[in-house]
């Protein structure tokens, strides 16, 4: 009855955790990988303002104008762009949408597809989809992506790195410098570079660098769901050379169509949104939890986004989070994340007292 493609998509690691989760009564929930504050007041009342002012037909397929032009120049002014004057920007259906439509729109069967392990569980998905070859790029224990790591495994069937910085879920934040060395080595090899950059917003103790700016072929990838909380609108973009974003358009067209009318609408008031009090209140969330752990656990300072991603006592991170669902807190095993198990992810988009609570709990069980 089901396509055999759906055999390449496993989602039975963190459906376990699920199925735990749901006998728990009240957990402390460090699990969720979405912001805990709400959709600012002016993007709320921009969406209805558009429902009523009957904007609720389908856009444009690449995006209502203003929104495109609203981001190209947001990303410029944060010089995340190329110098190239033939790239495009397109509204997504969610960063997510960016990311589909640009792997269906580059990488053949049997292509390879490198990214850094710890990695973002849609990218092993996607790829395994269409029937590319994840190759997982192993950066344990620091979890830094350099050029050196990145070249050891390119083979003559790489297609495409996918680089997350911050990242999913090891919080760590890739300086420029490093950046630079990567985009030059796959300009050398001809590889294409996907940048998402969903977190661009949280990173806490250096300014965010893109490495789009450096790459001769290169998509950028962002969207609303983090830094304005609306991960329910599903809007993103992408960025890139127009003839492979009007190919992306053309996906778009057949499969998603638009992103959400309102939504777009709103979305265009949000980037003229100040989140730095929300930025620097994760920054705060960030030091109470690396603060409560550094001395028992072996962990990387989280530089960005809203996770940290902690070895697991005794080495079986399986084994450490079950202990830890049965003492009320709710975490995510590494192996949902990682071809290991051996660490673990803490969401700290939560309250503090719930994130506090969640510390409490993970230094008694050690
Ligand atoms: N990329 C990364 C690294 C993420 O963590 C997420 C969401 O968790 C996404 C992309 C997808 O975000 P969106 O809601 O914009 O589709």
């Amino acid at each position: 009855m089901i396509a055999d493609r759906m055999n390449k998509i496993d989602a039975s690691g963190i459906r376990k955790v699920f199925d735990l989760a749901a006998k728990m009564k009240n957990p402390v929930n460090l699990s969720i990988g979405q912001p805990d504050f709400d959709v600012p007041d002016i993007v709320k009342n921009s969406a209805c303002e558009a429902i009523n002012a009957g904007f609720n037909k389908y856009t444009p397929t690449q995006g209502i104008p203003e929104l495109r032009e609203k981001v190209t120049a947001h990303l410029k002014n944060q010089n995340r762009l190329s110098n190239r004057d033939d790239d495009m920007t397109m509204i997504t259906s969610g960063t997510s949408g960016g990311l589909l439509l640009s792997i269906m729109t580059l990488v053949n069967e049997g292509d390879e597809v490198m990214f850094a392990d710890p990695y973002f569980v849609m990218y092993k998905h996607f790829v395994n989809l269409i029937g590319g070859k994840p190759v997982f790029i192993d950066t344990y224990p620091d979890f830094k992506l350099t050029a050196e790591r990145v070249e050891k495994n390119i083979t003559d069937k790489t297609k495409m790195l996918i680089v997350n910085s911050p990242s999913n879920p090891t919080a760590a934040v890739y300086p420029e410098k490093d950046l630079k060395e990567i985009a030059e080595l796959c300009n050398k090899r001809g590889i294409w570079i996907i940048s998402d950059e969903i977190y661009s917003s949280f990173a806490y103790d250096e300014k965010f660098a893109s490495i789009f700016p450096f790459a001769e072929k290169g998509i950028l990838l962002d969207g609303f769901s983090k830094s304005h909380a609306m991960t329910g609108w599903r809007v993103g973009y992408a960025v890139g050379n127009k003839n492979v974003i009007q190919e992306m358009c053309k996906l778009q067209q057949y499969t998603y169509v638009c992103a959400p009318s309102m939504a777009q609408k709103a979305a265009v008031n949000a980037l003229g949104v100040d989140i730095s009090g929300i930025v620097d209140s994760y920054r705060r969330k960030r030091d109470i939890v690396y603060e409560s752990l550094k001395n028992k656990f072996e962990l990387v300072k989280p530089g960005g986004a809203f996770y940290a991603f902690v070895k697991a006592p005794g080495g079986n991170a399986t084994k450490f989070v079950e202990k830890a669902i049965a003492n009320n807190l709710l975490i995510i095993p590494g192996s949902v994340f990682s071809e290991r198990d051996t660490h673990f992810r803490i969401s700290y988009a939560a309250d503090d007292a719930v994130i506090k609570r969640g510390m409490e709990i993970l230094n008694e069980l050690i």
